[in-house]
């Protein structure tokens, strides 16, 4: 770690040089002058001082305010093309308020009441406190002036009615982060700037004589200078209580003096469950709206009557307001909602279809099997081929229906499971019958039974030559898998999803299977269901295919999914017929939710949009707060640790997917790859194509760029190639994660990068007797080569890898199509390409890097 003089020291804690100096030597150091280097030693028994001396005096201050600040720099591609580049100054404040205090704040009232009359005279006014006070690691330089001339302009309606709670300068301090805030414009810039209080407050709090984080707060202020503005401003913090009768509160900005007559104070038990909405605190506050609001606003908590603040919020703001709050836990909102929808689903079960999951090792033929299946069985005759991207359908079979996930595999099984959700009645295990049981088949195999789902086994490619059936029996009994005819349990198949042997006892085998288990669930009633996957469509918004479990969904009804909801505007099955209801087991996709649920969400009509706005609002404050959590890196305790960041090697990612299950698949995967001495993180991940933001994201955090089946958009790209920026297109998830784990590892060795040699834009489509659809393109990008591979781009999102049937030039077979261009391309089976498709020509390349290149 670098070593720092008391001066950067002082700056780095926001506190002036004189009073570190004080403090140092109270410390029993031994500096004198802002010069003087400060070792790592006496920055840890000068903590140690600080958090003695606050433990032992009534007079230091109970809570430490501890600051950093980080810059970089934004590169922006302005309207007419220049480039401006933006400073960004990242501010974390974190506040750690003493457990003493936290209990002094649920005192009885009585006491609290009385201190009212010794404090009013000299305290007041959280703004005027401040000055007074400078007993702090964090001392105030500025702060008071600013406070005052606000008070005074705006002299506040309301105040608390008996408060005994938050020390004054933490009220100073609140207001002057709402303050900065407001005249920076920058709570409008990023929704940071709010109090977050860990989940593990509650546990602390019982504990005992612990510093704990009461709050932080992390603001983004574009083009910010450095050194300073009215949030940031420290603020020391004395302990003690600012109370106030209520009758003052008209006479705010005056002469306090003489209303000193302290009122019975009424106290309200205020139930404050998981998650409320602000206009309904209020109401059980009895104050206005508005008057919550601006108390909130002073706690650095912007938000509307119809917004949601979580618990912790509520309960700090009702105490805040004097009164006590009751944490409802854990019977929130949610789950209050849950029930009602639940409790509404009529009438008996009612037998339902089984939903299947594909597993197994790369390579056995999932895919294949899943196609055949598909196209033996779905309704033939559709427009445009296959729909891409449904993650789910069905096939009917003489016996009943079977719903079939889609899903990739394995990882977004287990991410669903780790949510919650139970999405699959059967999972069939494809083992090849020339290759056995793989590291994958066994991975499947605990995780169905970790989930306790029955397996059927296919043994696929049965059809091949060195196909060995019995071995593929014999591994899996090693494994406790134990085929019927050898006096097990599980039904086993030999199937070919080549020649389609054995698929119809397949289909077969399911059904009976589920019969077994006797599937039910009620048709009627409001319907419950999964999220399975969600993207973005340029055209229609987000996109979520949902597999219904009970209930009966019909469109126009609002639902709730995960952090999101909206009304259902269109709903349609896989084969692209618009449906007025779906029941259970039945996949569909959705269109009219507000943004991109994730996979294994759980999906409820709720009764209106204000309730599944409520929830909505709250899982987003909820997630956005383990985000940051995350992003800070599991905020450290010791302050000056914290100071010594950048000892791991860390290598950053900006992640973008084509859909959802594969971001999350890939999100875990890469977490799991870190060491000890290097990590990679996640500083963004995100569905849809690589905008120009990602990119200067990746140029802020010295981040690489993964596409996953996705490709830069044009600023993106500009941006990409004048910076240097490392960016890599994947279509496979373990070559990303491989790369990871090589980059980590810090050696990179000779490998396969794919290199795009041109690039044609379809602008028409005809139709051709002889190739089917041909698509009428101009090359807007290199050269297109008839005899490489090709992938068509969709919004920048890969929808189709192939390879080209046909490249044409005013009827000419053509080797190859420069820039600028125009030809007629087919793609060979594959007839969805639609004007404003892209269709890239790319070719793999070795290439030895090191790393950092
Ligand atoms: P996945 O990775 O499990 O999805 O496997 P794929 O479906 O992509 O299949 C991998 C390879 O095995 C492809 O080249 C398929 O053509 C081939 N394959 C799949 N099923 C069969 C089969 O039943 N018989 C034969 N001979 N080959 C198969
Ligand atoms: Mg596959």
């Amino acid at each position: 770690m670098a070593e720092v003089t008391v001066e950067q020291l002082a700056a780095d804690v926001g506190a002036t040089v004189e009073r570190l100096l004080t403090q140092m030597q109270e410390a029993g150091l031994s500096h004198e002058k802002p010069d003087q280097v400060v070792t790592d030693d006496e920055k840890q028994q000068l903590l140690a001082f600080l958090k003695r001396s606050h433990g032992e005096s009534a007079e230091e201050p109970a809570r430490i305010t501890l600051k950093r600040k980080r810059l970089s720099t934004l590169k922006m591609t302005g309207t007419q093309g220049r480039n401006k580049t933006v400073n960004v100054e990242v501010r974390k404040k974190r506040t750690y308020i003493k457990r003493g205090v936290l209990e002094d704040e649920v005192q009885p009232l009585e006491e609290a009441a009385a201190e009212t009359l010794v404090e009013e005279t000299d305290t007041t006014e959280a703004g005027q406190a401040a000055p007074e006070t400078t007993a702090d690691g964090a001392t105030p330089e500025a702060q008071p002036e600013t406070a005052t001339e606000e008070q005074a302009e705006k002299p506040k309606k309301i105040i608390p009615d008996v408060p005994p709670v938050a020390a004054p300068g933490a009220d100073a301090h609140r207001r002057g982060a709402a303050k900065g805030a407001h005249e920076k414009g920058a709570h409008k810039e990023r929704e940071e700037a709010r109090p977050r209080r860990p989940g593990a407050t509650k546990r602390e709090r019982e504990k005992g004589g612990k510093w704990q984080k009461e709050k932080e707060i992390e603001s983004f202020t574009p083009g910010a200078k450095v050194g300073g503005i009215g949030f940031d401003q420290p603020v020391a913090v004395r302990r003690g209580t600012v109370s106030r009768p209520k009758v003052l509160n008209k006479v705010m900005g005056q002469d306090r003096h003489g209303f000193a007559r302290p009122t019975a104070p009424s106290v309200r038990e205020v139930e404050v469950p998981d998650t409320i909405q602000v206009a309904e605190l209020a109401q059980r506050l009895s104050i206005k709206s508005g008057e919550l609001i601006k108390t909130l606003m002073k706690m650095g908590v912007m938000a509307t009557v119809n917004e949601s603040i979580d618990q912790d919020t509520a309960v700090l703001v009702v105490e805040e307001l004097g009164h006590r709050a009751v944490q409802v836990a854990p019977r929130s909102i949610e789950e209050t909602l849950v029930e009602k929808a639940v409790a509404k689903v009529g009438g008996e079960g009612q037998p339902r279809a089984p939903v299947v999951t594909v597993m197994g090792h790369v390579d056995h033929g999932k895919t294949s099997l899943l196609d055949y299946i598909r196209k033996s069985r779905v309704a033939t005759g559709e427009a445009g081929g296959i729909t891409q991207h449904i993650g789910a359908y069905r096939v009917k079979t003489d016996k009943g229906e079977i719903t079939f996930l889609d899903t990739p595999g394995h990882a977004a099984f287990t991410a669903m499971r780790a949510r919650g959700a139970k999405c699959t009645d059967i999972v069939v295990l494809v083992v090849a019958a020339d290759d056995g049981v793989m590291p994958q088949t066994e991975e499947a195999i605990l995780h169905a039974r970790a989930a306790g789902v029955p397996l059927v086994v296919a043994i696929n490619k049965i059809d091949r030559e060195d196909a060995d059936p019995e071995r593929v029996r014999n591994e899996l009994s090693q494994r406790e898998v134990i085929s019927e005819d050898w006096g097990g349990d599980t039904q086993f198949l030999h199937v070919s999803a080549h020649t389609g042997q054995g698929v119809e006892d397949l289909l077969d085998a399911i059904v009976l299977q589920s019969e077994l288990l006797e599937l039910k669930a009620p048709v009627d009633g409001p319907a419950q269901g999964v999220v399975i996957e969600s993207r973005i469509d340029k055209g229609r918004g987000p996109v979520a295919t949902l597999l219904i479990q009970a209930g009966t969904l019909t469109r126009g009804e609002v639902i709730l999914a995960g952090s999101c909801f909206g009304r259902v505007r269109a709903m349609q099955d896989e084969n692209g017929q618009q449906l007025q209801t779906a029941g259970p087991s039945t996949p569909i996709e959705v269109l009219g939710l507000n943004g991109c649920p994730e996979a294994g969400d759980e999906v409820l009509v709720v009764e209106d949009e204000r309730k599944a706005r409520e929830v909505a609002d709250f899982r987003n404050i909820r997630s956005r707060d383990e985000r940051m959590a995350q992003q800070s890196g599991a905020a450290k305790f010791d302050p000056f640790a914290m100071m010594a960041a950048g000892e791991k090697r860390v290598l950053n990612i900006v992640l973008k997917a084509d859909v959802r299950g594969s971001l999350e698949a890939l999100q875990s995967a890469i977490a799991d790859i870190s060491t000890d001495e290097a990590e990679a993180v996640i500083v963004s991940g995100g569905v849809g194509g690589i905008s120009e933001t990602d990119a200067s994201l990746a140029l802020a955090s010295g981040a690489v760029i993964f596409g996953f089946n996705v490709r830069a958009e044009a600023g993106a790209r500009k941006l990409i190639e004048k910076e240097g920026l490392d960016l890599r297109y994947y279509s496979v998830i373990y070559d990303i994660l491989d790369d990871v784990r090589k980059m980590l590892e810090g050696m990179l060795a000779p490998e396969l990068r794919e290199e795009i040699i041109g690039v044609a834009e379809v602008r028409d489509v005809f139709r051709s007797p002889k190739y089917g659809n041909i698509a009428g393109c101009m090359v807007i990008e290199g050269n297109v080569k008839r005899n490489q591979p090709i992938r068509v781009l969709r919004d920048d999102v890969v929808i189709y890898e192939g390879e080209l049937e046909s490249l044409r030039r005013f009827k000419e077979d053509v080797g190859e199509v420069r820039n600028g261009m125009e030809c007629g391309i087919g793609v060979k089976n594959y007839n969805d390409v639609k004007p404003g498709d892209k269709i890239e020509v790319y070719r793999s390349v070795e290439v030895a890097r090191t790393l950092g290149d």
